[in-house]
């Protein structure tokens, strides 16, 4: 597959790197290399970022938060690592832009898909920032929205891990990956790749993902120029 234009997933927990916390510098660094490696083949590239590293809406609620206000709070989270991968990617002389799902100017700009895709066009780096702007969704089903929204030729969920497996294979050691899977094989076999909503949205609009593991430098060029280290699911 040829990709002109695609939509990067970053976990918020992928950028805690070894911390329990909040952001790991060396590993936004990497992260902001390897975009900005893809960048200058010509790949337009959209980020929807996540905030676990920082707060969950569901987890909070344990905590005693009310929902809404908790998701409100992820959903900030979400612009705070946006922002800190945008300073990154500039420090590597790497064009990008933040919008927000969320009025917050001038942190950035509103998102909208025509501002988007002026953007994408114009080569810069374009961060979707704030998840869908609604409580009650995650960012992968954010991610999966603003995919399908600009057009994207798929979707890379960058994890730490390099696949789907049969099992967790931290816990499981017969577990072995999956080169290629359908949507239907994820729902039918129970796989947590992503939530439901999520995985409905991809399946519908036809739109393919490619779980691999980020945290490898150089990997994300490697999907790109098309080797087969990842899951594909289609
Ligand atoms: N969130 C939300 N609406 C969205 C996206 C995210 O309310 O459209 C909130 C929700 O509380 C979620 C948090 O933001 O738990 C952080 O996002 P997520 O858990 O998807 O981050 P990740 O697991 O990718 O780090």
């Amino acid at each position: 597959m040829q990709y002109n234009r695609i939509l990067l997933k970053l976990s918020g927990e992928s950028l805690m790197g070894e911390q329990k916390y909040g952001i790991d510098t060396r590993c936004l660094e990497s992260y902001a290399r390897q975009i900005h490696e893809i960048a200058e083949m010509g790949i337009q590239i959209g980020i929807v970022i996540g905030g676990g590293n920082i707060f969950r809406g569901l987890s909070g609620t344990n905590k005693g938060f009310d929902r809404v206000k908790g998701d409100s709070m992820g959903m900030l989270a979400t612009v705070i690592n946006s922002l800190a991968l945008s300073s990154a990617l500039d420090n590597e002389g790497c064009k990008n832009k933040v919008l927000t799902a969320i009025r917050m100017e001038p942190i950035g700009e509103f998102y909208s898909k025509a501002k988007a895709m002026e953007y994408l066009k114009s080569g810069h780096v374009t961060i979707i920032s704030g998840g869908t702007g609604n409580p009650y969704f995650t960012t992968d089903t954010a991610s999966s929205l603003r995919a399908i929204e600009i057009e994207a030729d798929a979707m890379f969920k960058g994890t730490r891990v390099d696949g789907i497996y049969t099992a967790d294979p931290e816990k499981d050691p017969t577990a072995t990956k999956f080169d290629k899977i359908t949507y239907d094989e994820i729902y039918n076999r129970g796989l947590k790749v992503m939530d439901l909503t999520a995985t409905t949205m991809c399946k519908e609009n036809h739109l393919p993902i490619i779980v691999f593991n980020m945290d490898q430098p150089g990997n994300l060029k490697k999907v790109i120029l098309g080797e087969n280290i990842g899951t594909i699911v289609y």
